[in-house]
């Protein structure tokens, strides 16, 4: 038979490799040579995942990027900010960090005597200002949930470096098809690839990419960590990238119809989406983002109070009630009762948050179906 290459990826579904010889198992396993030894350590079917997001998000970097596959989103972070951070260290987050982030920087790692100070990203000044000399990472999100505000990533990039920390970007809620950090001069990107890298809700993944020499660290640790991507969910994964600029691009332009559609609706206070010219960071967003996309998220606060919010979920028939986003089905969340629930009214007012706001997680469906559908589940409140 001639040596011929599949075109769809295989799966590798092994927990480990055999070795022709003792000599070259024992090289193998002490680096000597490459290949193949157990799936925790290396899988080839995950580092095509991840080689597949570091081509996306380093395509127009010079040199060398390189991603480490996990098995989910909080396990990339994980991975990413214990090998970044020792007992000691500091970390500088944004206030609106993904609540996982946030846990485990209060619980997790602040057991291990790792400080984290929450500041407002946009506030340059006080990004500078909560830095110390043990600070090690600047941590930020190129999307925020659920205000969608954008991190100034080349103005953050020049702190950081500044100041010699690692900035590392969460950027799930943007993806590669919206903006890639790495040209923007941050160091490190992590996704939850669970949302619009998978893109159909149906696999959970994490990934991050960047200079070989970080994710050098990320992969020790990811190793003894054990955080590692099983073979069958990064096929999915993989997969998913083949049509992620498609999805991506109908996400976006869907979500900027519907934020377009509702923004004057007489029963909604306020959208919040960075596409429309009303949003504090629209310029930011044209400015870094590729152009006509802003994502796929909107938040929607309409009139009233908390029940006002509950009762847009529950009166819509098409837009599914769900946590999670990025996926092919369009799903919401009330934001005061799921994602922010720790947070009282006077805490989400500074946050900027309305007691009302549900956040719309825009999917594939036809655009007008969707308007319709919020608009009949706006009119009798
Ligand atoms: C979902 C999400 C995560 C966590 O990812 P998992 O795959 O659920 O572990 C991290 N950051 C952001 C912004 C997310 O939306």
């Amino acid at each position: 038979m001639p040596e011929q290459q599949p075109l769809g990826l295989p799966v590798h579904r092994t927990a480990a490799w055999s070795f022709g010889s003792a000599a070259e198992y024992r090289d193998v396993l002490g680096g000597l040579q490459p290949g193949y030894s157990y799936s925790r350590v290396d899988n080839p079917t995950a580092d095509a995942f991840a080689q597949g997001v570091a081509a996306l998000e380093g395509a127009h970097v010079d040199g060398e990027v390189v991603g480490q596959p996990f098995a989910s989103g909080m396990a990339a972070i994980s991975t990413v900010l214990m090998a970044l951070t020792r007992a000691g260290a500091h970390v500088v987050a944004p206030w609106e960090v993904y609540g996982g982030t946030y846990g485990l920087l209060t619980t997790v790692l602040e057991r291990f005597g790792v400080a984290t100070t929450f500041v407002d990203l946009a506030d340059l000044d006080a990004v500078r200002a909560a830095i110390r000399p043990e600070t090690t990472v600047l941590w930020g999100e190129t999307l925020a949930n659920p205000t969608m505000s954008v991190a100034d990533l080349p103005a953050l990039s020049a702190i950081a470096r500044d100041a010699g920390l690692t900035f590392v970007v969460d950027s799930t809620f943007a993806s590669p098809a919206v903006v890639r950090p790495l040209e923007h001069g941050v160091d490190l990107v992590v996704h939850s690839a669970t949302k619009y890298i998978g893109g159909h809700s149906d696999v959970t993944g994490g990934v991050a990419v960047g200079r070989p020499d970080v994710l050098s660290r990320v992969r020790h640790d990811r190793i003894d960590l054990g955080g590692s991507l099983a073979p069958d969910e990064a096929y999915l994964l993989h997969r998913g990238l083949a049509t992620l600029p498609l999805r991506v691009t109908r996400h976006c332009s869907s979500a900027l119809a519907v934020a377009t559609a509702l923004a004057d609706h007489p029963v909604v206070e306020r959208i919040d989406y960075p596409g429309l010219p009303g949003h504090r960071d629209h310029d930011l967003a044209v400015k870094l983002f590729d152009e006509g996309r802003f994502g796929g998220v909107v938040t929607i606060t309409p009139r009233g109070g908390r029940d006002a919010g509950l009762a847009l979920c529950d009166r819509l028939r098409l837009v599914m009630r769900a946590t999670s986003l990025g996926g092919t089905h369009s799903v919401v969340s009330h934001v005061a009762s799921t994602t922010h629930r720790q947070f009282d009214d006077a805490a989400l007012a500074a946050a900027g948050i309305g007691p009302a706001a549900v956040r719309l997680s825009v999917g594939l469906e036809d655009p007008e179906d969707l308007v319709a559908d919020l608009a009949q589940a706006l009119d009798p409140l």
